[in-house]
C-alpha cells in the first residue's frame, strides 16, 4: 500500500528530510512538504547578514521548483492546528491536509514576549531568522555611522549559544575593519554558568578557549545572568549566585543590542497531550518517534531534549545542524520500515558538532555523545574554521538547490572525524 508522508516545516531539517525520504521511500509513496515561507533559509549564515555581509537572496532558495524536480509536493501555508488523532493538519488558508505519517520539523517559536522590551519589534536586534537579520544589518549600518556601547548574549532559558558568540565576534571583526572598534565598549551577558558552557556543560576546553578569545577582543562578560528588561537604551539584568540567589543588579547602557531568546514549540502544537511537553516541544523516543502517536516523528529544534545538568539560571541544550541531520537520517530509515509493517531500528547519534565563525577565524567543537561524560571532547580554533564555515554554507546551499541528500562535505568531514549519523541500521552512505 502506498503511503502519504507529510513533512511540516522546511528549514534545515525539514528540507533535507523531504529529500532523504524521497530516496528511502517507494516511488509510489507520496511526500508533501508544508512550510509557512516559500523559501528555505540557511540559518547558520544569519549572523553574517546581521552585519550586512549577506543579503537575503544569498542564503535563501525558492522551494517550489526544487521540490518539483524531486517529485515532492510543496505547499506554502502555515499550520495553525495539528489534530493527531485524526491524522490531520489545519492550515491558515483554511485547507486541511491528512497524512499516514508526519515528520514535524517546525523549529522554534522565538519567545521574545517573555521579557519586556525584547525583540526586533521592540528594543533589540535579532539574527534568528533571515528577515530579522536583514533588518539588523540595516540597523548595524546606522549604528556604525554613530557608534556606542554594545550589549550582546542570550537570555534565561536560551539553548542556542553558538550564534550569540558568533555574532559578538563578527561584530568585533567588522568594527575593527571599519577602524571604529575603539569607540565601542562591548559586554557579553549570558545565563550560562561560565563562558563556553554552551548548554552542554562545556566541550573540552571551550571555557578557556572562548574566555581567551573574548579577552583578546576586549569583550567583557557576565555569566549567571537573568535579564529583567530592555529599555530603549539600557539593559537591566540580575547576576545570580550558584544557589540562584541575587548577587548583583546590573544596568548597562547600549546603542546596539542582540540577544538570543528562549525557544518554545510553535502554537499549532501547543497543548496537545502526549505529543508535546509544557513548552510545546515534541516528545520523541530513541527512534525520533512520538510515543503516543507512533505515526508522528519529530526532528530538529522542535523536539524536547532535557538539559543534562541544571544551571543556576535556566539554560537549554543546543540542537545543532549535524545533530539534526542524524535525526533526519534515522527518520528516513524508520518510516519505510513502519510502512512495511516492521519496527523502527535506527537511532540518531545526537553528536554535537558545531562551527562558530568569528568573521576572520572561528571555533569548532565536537561533543560525542552530546552529554558528559563523553567518549570524545574536542574543541579547536583558528582561521581554518572560517574557511570551513564558508564551505559549509556553500555545500549546504548546493545540497538544497540540487536536491541531494548527502553530498561530499558531510561525508568528507565526518569520515575525517570518524563520525556516524546513526547508530543502527544502514548508514545511508
Ligand atoms: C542564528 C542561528 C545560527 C545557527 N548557526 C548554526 C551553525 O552554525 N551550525 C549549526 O550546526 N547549527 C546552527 N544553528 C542551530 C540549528 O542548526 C538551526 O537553528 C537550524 O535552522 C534548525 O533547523 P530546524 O529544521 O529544526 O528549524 P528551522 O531551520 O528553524 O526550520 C523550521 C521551519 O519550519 C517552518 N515553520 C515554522 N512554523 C510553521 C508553521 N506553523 N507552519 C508551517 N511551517 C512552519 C519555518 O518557516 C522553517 O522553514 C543556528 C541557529 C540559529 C538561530
Amino acid at each position: 500500500m502506498m503511503a502519504h508522508v507529510v513533512v511540516l516545516g522546511a528549514g534545515l531539517g525539514g528540507t533535507i528530510q523531504a529529500y532523504e525520504l524521497r530516496d528511502s521511500l517507494e516511488e509510489g509513496d507520496k511526500i508533501t512538504l508544508i512550510s509557512d515561507k516559500p523559501y528555505f533559509q540557511f540559518t547558520p549564515s544569519n549572523p553574517w547578514a546581521g552585519v550586512g555581509w549577506r543579503k537575503k537572496g544569498d542564503v535563501t532558495i525558492e522551494l517550489a521548483p526544487v521540490m518539483k524536480d524531486r517529485g515532492i509536493e510543496f505547499i506554502c501555508d502555515a499550520a495553525v492546528k495539528l489534530e493527531p488523532a485524526e491524522n490531520r493538519i489545519k492550515l491558515k488558508s483554511g485547507a486541511e491536509v491528512t497524512y499516514d505519517y508526519l515528520v514535524i520539523a517546525t523549529g522554534p517559536e522565538l519567545a521574545f514576549d517573555e521579557i519586556d522590551g525584547f525583540g526586533p519589534e521592540a528594543n533589540t536586534s535579532s539574527v534568528c531568522q533571515i528577515e530579522h537579520a536583514e533588518l539588523s544589518g540595516r540597523k548595524w549600518e546606522a549604528f556604525c555611522a554613530d557608534p556606542g556601547p554594545i550589549v550582546v548574549g542570550a537570555v534565561q532559558g536560551a539553548s542556542c549559544f553558538g550564534p550569540a558568540y558568533e555574532y559578538a565576534m563578527t561584530m568585533d571583526t567588522d568594527l575593527r575593519r571599519r577602524k571604529i572598534r575603539h569607540k565601542v565598549p562591548m559586554i557579553f551577558v549570558t545565563p550560562e554558568p561560565y563562558i563556553g558552557h554552551l548548554g552542554l556543560g562545556g566541550v573540552g576546553d571551550t571555557k578557556g578557549m572562548l574566555e581567551s578569545i573574548m579577552r583578546d577582543r576586549d569583550i567583557r562578560w557576565v555569566t549567571n545572568a537573568k535579564v529583567e528588561m530592555f529599555e530603549a537604551d539600557k539593559l537591566h539584568f540580575v547576576e545570580v549566585n550558584e544557589d540562584g540567589s541575587e548577587k548583583k543588579k546590573h544596568e548597562e547602557p547600549f546603542k546596539y543590542a542582540m540577544f538570543l531568546p528562549a525557544f518554545r514549540g510553535i502554537p499549532a502544537l501547543q497543548g496537545i497531550e502526549g505529543l508535546v511537553n509544557p513548552r510545546g516541544f515534541v516528545l520523541t523516543d530513541e527512534f525520533q518517534r512520538n510515543p503516543k502517536y507512533p505515526n508522528i516523528f519529530g526532528i530538529g529544534v522542535c523536539i524536547a531534549i532535557a538539559p543534562p545538568v541544571a544551571t543556576p539560571v535556566p539554560t537549554g541544550v543546543p540542537k545543532t545542524g549535524f545533530m539534526i541531520e542524524s535525526m533526519v537520517t534515522a527518520t528516513a530509515h524508520n518510516i519505510p520500515r513502519l510502512i512495511a509493517g516492521k519496527e523502527p531500528d535506527s537511532r540518531p547519534t545526537w553528536n554535537a558538532f558545531c562551527l562558530a565563525d568569528f568573521g576572520d577565524r572561528g571555533a569548532a567543537f565536537l561533543a560525542m555523545p552530546q552529554n558528559p561524560p563523553r567518549n570524545l571532547n574536542w574543541a579547536s580554533e583558528g582561521r581554518w574554521v572560517h574557511w570551513a564555515k564558508l564551505a559549509f554554507e556553500w555545500y549546504f546551499m548546493r545540497k538544497v538547490r540540487k536536491g541531494v541528500s548527502e553530498p561530499f562535505y558531510e561525508k568528507f568531514v565526518m569520515r575525517m572525524m570518524k563520525i556516524n549519523k546513526i547508530q543502527d541500521g544502514k548508514t545511508g552512505s
